[in-house]
């Protein structure tokens, strides 16, 4: 038991990297047709060079796009629309369990040259492959672990990719604690976001 607390303060302690996602929650689905600003969301698989079995990704990718526009984005106007689905072969980045405390680093090192500055681009690894990290996002990239892709870490991760910054409201997505509760933007965030979707537009 005292290990377990240890461990739980030690994930609370860890800066916005390790998001403990895993509580199921529920929340309204809202589709508009008038949206104010929409973007390009690429994703892209993480993958070994030598691949086995345990690899392989599940994804619905349109699905997962449906989800988080009526979860999250539509209702402030903002659209997400599926772009292109590629696979990158990373070894450094498949496996992140050697870089603890590096995962940001690495990331953003492995992908500089990968992602469209226009788009958002969402790298998906696998959840087993790290030691704590739920999601990062930096500079129009977002790498999400497989098991945290229907959470509010997805959303959270993207307002990160593009310049938002922690928020201490309760339930707001930006919130850096209990995230299973984070579900809003304020009217502040989502402007800061559309201006950042402008800006990436040629
Ligand atoms: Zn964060």
């Amino acid at each position: 038991m005292k290990s377990f607390v240890a461990t739980l303060a030690f994930l609370f302690f860890i800066s916005c990297n390790v998001e403990d996602d895993y509580v199921p929650f529920q929340i309204e689905q809202v589709f508009s047709n008038t949206l104010e600003q929409t973007i390009k969301v690429d994703i892209i698989y993480i993958q070994p060079s030598v691949v086995s079995n345990q690899s392989s990704y599940n994804l619905d990718e349109t699905d997962f796009i449906n989800n988080l526009n009526g979860s999250f984005f539509h209702r402030y106007g903002i659209g997400l629309e599926k772009g292109d689905i590629a696979i990158m072969i990373d070894d450094e980045l498949y496996d992140l369990r050697d870089n603890g405390g590096e995962e940001t680093r690495v990331f953003l090192a492995q992908t500089q040259n990968s992602y469209n500055k226009n788009r958002i681009t969402i790298y998906i690894m696998k959840r087993a492959n790290t030691l704590t990290i739920a999601g990062i996002g930096k500079d129009q990239r977002v790498l999400i672990t497989d098991e945290f892709l229907y959470t509010p870490t997805a959303p959270h991760e993207i307002g990160h990719s593009l310049g938002l910054y922690h928020s201490t409201i309760e339930g707001n997505i930006m919130s850096k604690f209990r995230p299973h509760m984070r579900k809003d933007f304020t009217n502040e965030q989502v402007d800061k976001i559309k201006n950042t979707m402008k800006k990436m537009e040629i």
